[in-house]
């Protein structure tokens, strides 16, 4: 390798250490509570508490009335948030025994799975979304947005998700054939198919923000 190539290489590197630096957007930022830094809402998830102390999320990141606590949804952040007692405070909540990192963290992956859940069903309402492998291959020549996987999909519903990924189509892992089967009222669904690529991108980024909180 010459001086030139290792150089290149080593800008291509993936930068490790904190959180990667928000690109700067117009409008009012926010600031996690875990690692204080401000950042795009969008960057971020607004934790609220009911009168009781129970913490949800706020996925319209405005709530109509209350106090927020906006944080990253990752785990370090989540960690940062409870050491620092931070969500708390800025709920304005007492929360006995303290909201521990796990607790935010099964919070936040309870929401991000009930908002995946809702984008299946609105995408299935639409008539947009293929459910099954068989309705996936037969969809295939159509535009397809993105495909989910089921973690436990057999050989040839994974042959079949290659094809659609060699279409240039993102597959994620999601779920197992059990939990995709019982959203749709059937036995096993090891594979399905977004054509609305609005819900896709929706679904991308919170499949992918679970992913974060689960690390
Ligand atoms: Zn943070």
């Amino acid at each position: 390798m010459t001086a030139t190539e290792d150089r290149a290489s080593a800008r291509r590197r993936p930068k490790e250490g904190p959180e990667p630096a928000a690109p700067r957007a117009p409008g009012p930022e926010r600031t996690c509570v875990g690692c204080r830094k401000a950042g795009p809402p969008a960057a971020l998830v607004r934790l609220v508490a009911d009168a009781e102390g129970k913490v949800t999320v706020d996925h319209r990141g405005r709530g109509a009335s209350g106090r927020g606590a906006w944080v990253h949804p990752t785990r370090r952040c989540l960690k940062a948030a409870a050491q620092r007692h931070a969500a708390e405070r800025s709920l304005g909540v007492a929360v006995d025994p303290a909201l521990s990192a796990d607790a935010l963290a099964e919070a936040l992956k309870r929401a991000l799975a009930q908002k995946a859940l809702s984008l299946l069903l609105v995408s299935a309402r639409t008539g947009s979304l293929a459910v099954g492998a068989a309705a996936v291959e037969r969809g295939m020549d159509g535009p397809v947005a993105l495909c989910l996987a089921a973690a436990d999909a057999g050989a040839s519903a994974k042959v079949l998700a290659e094809r659609v990924a060699e279409r240039g189509v993102r597959v994620l892992i999601y779920g197992t054939k059990e939990s995709l089967g019982n959203l749709f009222g059937r036995g096993e669904v090891a594979l399905l198919g977004l054509r609305d690529a609005r819900i896709a991108t929706e679904l991308c980024a919170t499949i992918d923000r679970l992913a974060g909180v689960e690390d």
